[in-house]
């Protein structure tokens, strides 16, 4: 028997060293366009970064090998052009020898890979340009990176190889910036499980455009200018395009076989094409998704060995191995998490019209008391009715890999969340805990479908109708103080039996705290209470913080960086960091002269490590220091928030490793220092601004100016409408979402377009008051604005009302601060007077 195969890499060269070991006296020759067989594609990104140090590790198979222990025939630079399936044979050109041959066989295996999709963008060819696919692009790649040493790469689109690509260059030096086209990274996770990675990626210092794509490449002498739809333009030595790959089906097509709506070559469970002497494999084929039934191409290495070994089989024994189509399990590691998914996400059942319920649960890699526990996130998503686990994703520092591996075998063994529950891992403290996170998983869907706990979801519930739904955080004041969602009111859980007066009967009542369990214990006792309509949160005030912050990070520009506290800083110009106003911050440079008290609160979850926190600070005396590790992610932004509050000094703040280190002074009274603040005794004034009316606006400004010249420390925290007043003249154009636009188009355009609460009489009114105060020699709107910034007056834009409304940070007048609510009770903690206008 003469066995031809097509393409020599991961489904080529498997079914070639199978059909071997199965077939001693078959003829078996592979046809590789390219200069090598066989080689680790997947760990082309880290040869790039270095971390792969020898090239020859890439090569797990040389055809000298292949010829030497298996007698398999390999021709490299050897492209097949055409098939002729009626007289089986292959039109082969020798690349080198600029030759063509004719080859006959009696089975012939197509595994000729994808290629990577390049779309007609003006200047996409230029030099500097790359694509990632095979060893010469690789090999190119790293050329550029070891002799030209860029400084600044664009990488154009963020599925798992862009983002890989981000860190390895990273890594190597490159100031790196990201431009996707969607909402989100990683298109195979769901939004919230994204925004984890996004979050994750800003402490990394990766600038990253989401929503937006690029109009044209121009190359400029060494440079490359990247101009996107948006309008903005970057300026870059090197570009990866990491748009995504199409199935290489073409060929296949040319020979009548059947090529399915994606692209991708037919086959049936036996991976035979439509000609039955014709065998296709790996990301060339098209096959039936087993959970959602919808033809898919599966892009990964694992299913096409897989698929190699089945078809070596069903070529030697007759059509005796199925294939039962892949459910996409795949892992990534970005930086320092790793991000997982296998089965279905809650995107493509949508799309597939197949119902659904999902929990997000968090719980911690393994025992918290034995050192070194990390979170971990998981998305858990099955069947309404009958429990079937449809799908999961987790983002996590550790463990990630063997959860999504449990889920992936559960799914492939149409499991249910019941079976999560039964689950019986290997538990030692450093391994895990007595209930594995998947076990937890499972719990909580357990309790989803039997009805003893109701899910809503962060999207549910952000900008909800407040007259509607009432949402208790049944956190601890502390940890609500630090940062809750806007409306909520606080009463901790361990109250709530006692305030029951405080909920109403007549609402929904929604119920949050840090992840979800303490709400769990909060809806339990509502609910034995008689409450009928109550909900908790899925994944708690954790996901509903990360699922509603800015997303993307496109303020970075030259010299600054966003901190961990999500406040833009402007990096090294004099060797000092400096907020955005210009005020000097700790910075790591801050030399510790005390001995600090090390705490290790690693894995213990939100509000642990502030809470530890808390407890050593209290038995400290002042100009004591202590340094805590936490691996909460949250610690990073809640420990600044926390020592603004309570006046003591965030020294330093570092993160490694998805180990974030704190180093906190106990404060003097009356003297704290901050990243962005000095405040001193409650002599402040503060005022939240909610209202575009003309008026108030006037009435803010007016008393907020009058109390800064008494000396005053004044913030105005502006929410929803009130964002109005603070917009500029001219706007550039940033990109919009719908309701972004429409908020747009319906909202005033800054100052000026301000309207009077009453008599406004389509503008007459104000269009007087104007007249009328500039004839008193009143100050404008505009001079008001700009008196109270120069007089040290704080304008923070509400970052949870600019999200919902659209509004971006360009549209505002230069020295606004953007922050959460977090910060405006800090400030309310040091005023005497506090305003609602
Ligand atoms: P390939 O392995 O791509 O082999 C196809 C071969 O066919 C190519 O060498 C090509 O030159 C040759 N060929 C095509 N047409 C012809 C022709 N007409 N004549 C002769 N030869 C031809 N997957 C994972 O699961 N995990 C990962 O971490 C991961 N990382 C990746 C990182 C990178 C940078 C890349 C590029 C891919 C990664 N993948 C990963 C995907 C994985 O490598 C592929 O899914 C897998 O290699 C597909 O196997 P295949 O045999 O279908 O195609």
């Amino acid at each position: 028997m003469r066995i031809l195969i097509i393409g020599g890499v991961a489904g080529g060269a498997t079914t070639a060293a199978r059909l071997r070991r199965i077939n001693e006296d078959a003829e078996i020759v592979i046809f590789e366009r390219g200069r090598h067989i066989s080689y680790a594609n997947c760990g082309l990104p880290y040869y790039i970064g270095g971390v792969i140090e020898e090239r020859d590790r890439l090569f797990v198979q040389t055809p000298e090998n292949f010829l030497a222990n298996y007698r398999l025939v390999v021709r490299l630079r050897h492209e097949v052009t055409a098939i002729d399936p009626d007289r089986k044979e292959i039109t082969v050109r020798d690349l080198d020898a600029d030759t063509e041959t004719t080859e006959s066989y009696d089975k012939l295996v197509l595994s000729p890979g994808a290629e990577p999709f390049k779309p007609p963008i003006p200047g996409i060819n230029s030099d500097g340009i790359f694509t990632l696919r095979s060893v010469p692009e690789t090999d190119a790649i790293k050329e550029f990176v070891d002799t030209r040493k860029p400084k600044r790469a664009v990488i154009v689109g963020a599925g798992f190889i862009g983002l890989e690509m981000a860190e390895n260059l990273h890594d190597r030096g490159v100031f790196v910036t990201i431009v996707e086209m969607a909402q989100q990274v990683m298109n195979v996770v769901d939004f919230e499980m994204a925004a984890m990675v996004h979050q994750h990626l800003k402490t990394k210092h990766v600038e990253f455009y989401l929503r937006d794509g690029v109009s044209s490449f121009e190359k400029r002498d060494n440079e490359i200018l990247i101009t996107l739809k948006s309008g903005r333009e970057i300026v870059a030595d090197m570009v990866i395009l990491s748009i995504g790959v199409r199935p290489e089906s073409g060929l296949a097509k040319q020979a009548g076989l059947e090529v399915g709506i994606t692209g991708g070559i037919a086959v049936n469970e036996h991976l035979q094409t439509t000609n039955p002497d014709i065998y296709a494999c790996g990301d060339a084929i098209e096959f039936p998704n087993p959970i959602t039934g919808q033809p898919t191409i599966t892009y990964l290495a694992g299913p096409a060995n897989k698929q190699g070994r089945i078809v070596a089989n069903n070529i030697v024994f007759g059509n005796t191995s199925t294939y039962g189509g892949s459910i996409q399990t795949a892992v990534a590691k970005v930086f320092d998490i790793t991000v997982a998914t296998t089965g279905a996400s809650e995107k493509s059942l949508e799309k597939a019209g197949i119902p659904y319920k999902t929990i997000i649960t968090h719980s911690s890699s393994h025992a918290g008391y034995y050192p070194g526990a990390m979170p971990m996130s998981i998305k858990t998503i099955f069947g309404p009715e009958n429990g079937r686990l449809l799908g999961a994703q987790i983002v996590g520092y550790e463990g990630v890999d063997k959860r999504i591996d449990l889920m992936a075998t559960a799914i492939r063994h149409n499991g249910t969340v019941y079976d999560l529950t039964e689950i019986e891992h290997a538990y030692a403290p450093p391994y895990s805990s007595a209930k594995d996170p998947v076990n937890i998983a499972g719990f909580v869907a357990e309790n989803v479908l039997r009805g003893r706990s109701r899910h809503i979801h962060w999207h549910q519930v952000m900008g909800c109708d407040l007259n509607e739904m009432m949402l208790v955080d049944v956190r601890t004041p502390d940890e609500h103080a630090i940062g809750s969602i806007e409306g909520a009111v606080n009463i901790p859980l361990y109250e709530i039996r006692d305030r029951l007066d405080e909920i109403p009967r007549d609402k929904t009542i929604v119920v949050f705290c840090g992840v979800g369990l303490r709400a769990y214990h909060a809806e339990r006792v509502l609910i034995q209470n008689g409450y009928a309509d109550v909900f908790n949160l899925s994944g708690g005030y954790k996901t509903f913080e990360s699922a509603t912050e800015k997303q993307s990070n496109e303020d970075i520009y030259a010299h600054d960086i966003i901190g961990k506290d999500d406040h833009i800083y402007q990096a090294e110009i004099d060797g000092v960091t400096r907020s955005a106003d210009g005020h000097p911050v700790p910075s790591p440079a801050v030399g510790i002269e005390v001995e600090p008290i090390a705490v290790d609160a690693r894995g213990l979850q939100c509000p642990g490590p502030i809470l530890r926190l808390k407890k050593e600070i209290d038995a400290l005396e002042p100009g004591a220091r202590v340094l805590e590790a936490a691996t909460d992610p949250g610690f990073a932004r809640d420990v600044a928030s926390w020592c603004t509050m309570t006046g003591n000094t965030l020294v330093r703040l570092d993160e490694s490793d998805g180990t974030i280190t704190a180093l906190v002074e106990k404060g003097w009274p009356r003297s704290v220092t901050t990243a962005s603040t000095t405040t001193g005794a409650t002599t402040g004034t503060t005022m939240v601004v909610f209202s575009d009316d003309l008026d108030r606006a006037l009435a803010s400004l007016v008393i907020a100016n009058g109390a800064a010249s008494a000396g005053k420390e004044v913030t105005l925290f502006f929410t929803f409408w009130g964002l109005s007043i603070l917009k500029r003249d001219r706007k550039p154009r940033v990109p919009k979402d719908m309701m972004g636009r429409m908020f747009g188009w319906m909202l005033p355009g800054g100052p000026r377009d301000l309207a009077l609460s009453k008599m406004n009489m389509a503008g007459i009114g104000s269009a007087m008051m104007r007249n009328r105060m500039s004839s008193k020699n009143v100050d404008s709107l505009d001079t008001m604005l700009h008196q109270a910034i120069e007089s040290g007056v704080r304008l923070v834009a509400c970052q949870m009302s600019m999200d919902v409304m659209g509004v971006s940070r360009e549209e505002l007048i230069d020295g606004v601060e953007i922050a959460g609510v977090a910060s405006y009770i800090e400030a309310t903690e040091h005023s005497n007077l506090n305003l609602f206008v």
